[in-house]
């Protein structure tokens, strides 16, 4: 069992695949970064598969990968094999934007993906290529449907944005909830690579909102989930993701590797190390020495609810996966 140095329990490993993306999503990568990693600098799916089987024999029991957007990087079935084929009982999920899904989305249910996180921000064409700065919804949406189709189960992410998408939350919970699909509106990580005019919604802001057609109850919190849960009448749970509230972190139970193999125990600060070396000389113990380090220095909160402060975040959300 793997335990940070303020005693969480850490279970869950997030895996970048790949830093780019085909959307510039206003909250993330509004242009592209100014260079890409180039691509001999990645791991390969080998290299990242051979530090997740150190995470898993660690205690890691959820692998979530991520990007960027995950579905750029080739051959993403054959990694998501390697992983489901390890060990029976692994939560494997990917978050991704769906743009591509249409095209793999049986493949990767075949190789033993069970669980998708969707990006939707919108349900207006105009609104949706706004925030993405290219017309997607169409496939968005087409994906979607072709997770659906291959029996993936699916949840929908929504990032609300002040004068943007803020008139559409009912719209996309009533979306989701037609669907079955659980939706969780996440409150906008303010970070430098952003659109720095962008503002998001705070948790109290999104449920005044929902308020207005809906009523509905806050629920215990569930295990070390980042989502505050509320059950509207019907019985339907939709969440709020609360990243600028004192206890959010309390339950962190997640760390990060990126596509070049720096392991990040924040989505806050820009602490980090790299593995890639251990991983590439094989040496096993030195790579379980180093996520043991980083977990021991794993910091105990963010610092978005800290008003006073007048830093924001230097990490990319493309980088770490968000
Ligand atoms: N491309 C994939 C996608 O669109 O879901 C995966 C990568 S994306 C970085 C992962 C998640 O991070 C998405 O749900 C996205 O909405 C969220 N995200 C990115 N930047 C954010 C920010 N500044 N604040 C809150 N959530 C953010």
């Amino acid at each position: 069992m793997l335990i940070d140095g303020h005693g969480r329990k850490v279970d869950y490993l997030r895996v970048s695949v790949t830093e780019r993306c085909n959307f510039r999503c206003q909250y993330c990568m509004p242009e592209k970064p100014f260079s890409w990693v180039p691509k001999e600098n990645l791991l390969t799916y080998e290299e990242l598969f051979k530090f997740i089987k150190v995470c898993l024999d660690e205690g890691i029991k959820k692998v979530r990968i991520t990007g960027g957007e995950p579905l750029l990087r080739e051959n993403l079935d054959g990694f998501v094999k390697m992983i489901a084929d390890y060990k029976q009982d692994i939560d494997l999920a990917l978050t991704t934007n769906a743009y591509l899904l249409p095209k793999v989305a049986t493949k990767l249910a075949d190789a033993g993906l069970k669980r998708i996180n969707v990006s939707l921000d919108s349900l207006r064409d105009e609104v949706a290529a706004k925030i993405a700065q290219k017309d997607v919804l169409k496939k968005v949406l087409q994906g979607i449907q072709a997770a659906h189709d291959a029996g993936l189960k699916i949840k929908v992410n929504c990032v609300p944005m002040k004068g943007i998408n803020d008139d559409e939350l009912v719209d996309i919970l009533e979306f989701c909830k037609d669907k079955g699909y659980p939706v969780r509106f996440i409150e906008y990580m303010e970070n430098k690579h952003a659109n720095q005019a962008a503002k998001g919604l705070n948790s109290q802001e999104i449920q005044d909102i929902i308020k207005q057609k809906y009523s509905f109850e806050k629920l215990e919190r569930n295990g070390s989930s980042p989502s505050q849960d509320y059950r509207l009448e019907d019985g339907y749970i939709f969440g709020i993701i609360e990243p600028h509230k004192d206890d959010f972190c309390a339950t962190c139970n997640r760390i990060r590797l990126t596509a070049s193999g720096v392991l990040i125990p924040c989505l806050y600060f820009e602490d980090s190390q790299s593995i890639k070396e251990a991983i590439q000389r094989n040496d096993i113990d030195k790579a379980a020495a180093i996520l043991k380090d980083v977990l021991a220095n794993k910091p105990e909160k963010n610092k978005w609810s800290d008003e006073d402060s007048n830093e924001t975040s230097a990490r990319a959300f493309y980088e770490t996966g968000g």
